[in-house]
């Protein structure tokens, strides 16, 4: 059996709270418990949310924990760099194998595109329609586009994302180590954007890639992915095959008494608050 991985991925919005104590501990215990690695990846792609000192807030707070990740971009390690943000490079070829390969698609709709399109669908059961199988074949992408207009958009540089295109109708099932067996309508799920404008991947393509080539063998995260696991098992298999996926573990959240635990509550928490 290969030797156990696990990764804690913070993104840099903010202090570390409770919650994401409680995660890393599950890891870290979990990890050392059976001679494995404990890896720290910062998962920082969403540029607009970025909160300078918070990198450096998160490993104080492990410092504190008395946790010494075997990984992480501060400890260094052979499977890095461990900052996505300086792995942007690396992403690109997987979208773009994922279109080539049917499972994707370029999306160059403009933001006032999809203000509109909301606007057209919205109706009182569905008041915030989603860009999905029901919708994509109204709109400005390459399975509506002619094959040299998709090419000259593309050659051009117009501003576009890649989206991965749910199929219809299919049951997507895995083995959670805590819910057990989780199935999902793939019909109820939107075409979410793997790639942005700007380059960088959203967290679904991230979280698989690097947990591919990091060779995490379980995944611990919060409830609140659950929701998302349908796309990460569908990428897991149109990229790298389902054998290979790590082993899910959403751990129940812990909520603070308004039913929300915001990173930016902590000092309510007795946590200290960011510098
Ligand atoms: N970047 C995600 C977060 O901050 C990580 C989720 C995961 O562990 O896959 O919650």
């Amino acid at each position: 059996m290969s030797k156990i991985r696990v990764r804690f991925a913070p993104s840099p919005t903010g202090g570390l709270h409770l919650g994401g104590v409680r995660t890393v501990l599950f890891n870290y215990l979990f990890a050392k418990k059976r001679g494995g690695d404990f890896i720290v990846r910062i998962e920082d792609t969403d540029q607009t949310r970025f909160v300078p000192g918070a990198e450096q807030y998160i490993f104080d707070c492990l410092a504190w924990c008395g946790i010494e990740p075997d990984e992480s971009p501060v400890h260094g390690g052979s499977y890095g760099p461990y900052r996505q943000s300086e792995r942007k490079a690396i992403y690109r070829q997987y979208a773009e194998q994922l279109v080539n390969d049917g499972f994707a698609y370029y999306a160059f709709d403009t933001p006032a595109e999809l203000e509109k399109m909301r606007d057209d669908h919205k109706t009182a059961e569905n008041p915030s329609p989603q860009y999905d199988g029901k919708i994509r074949m109204q709109m400005k992408n390459s399975l509506t586009l002619p094959a040299d207009e998709v090419k000259k958009l593309l050659d051009e540089n117009t501003r576009h994302v890649v989206r991965i295109k749910m199929p219809a109708n299919e049951t997507i099932s895995f083995t959670d180590m805590i819910h057990h067996e989780v199935s999902f309508d793939s019909s109820l799920v939107d075409d979410k954007v793997l790639l942005k404008a700007d380059g960088m991947p959203t967290y679904h393509l991230a979280v698989v890639v690097d947990d591919h080539l990091m060779k995490i063998t379980h995944a611990f995260r919060g409830e609140e992915w659950l929701s998302s696991a349908p796309v990460h098992v569908l990428l897991w298999k149109y990229l790298f095959g389902l054998d290979n996926m790590p082993q899910w573990a959403h751990l129940p959240l812990i909520l603070g008494p308004s039913g929300k635990l915001s990173k930016r509550d902590g000092a309510k928490y007795g946590f200290r608050s960011l510098p």
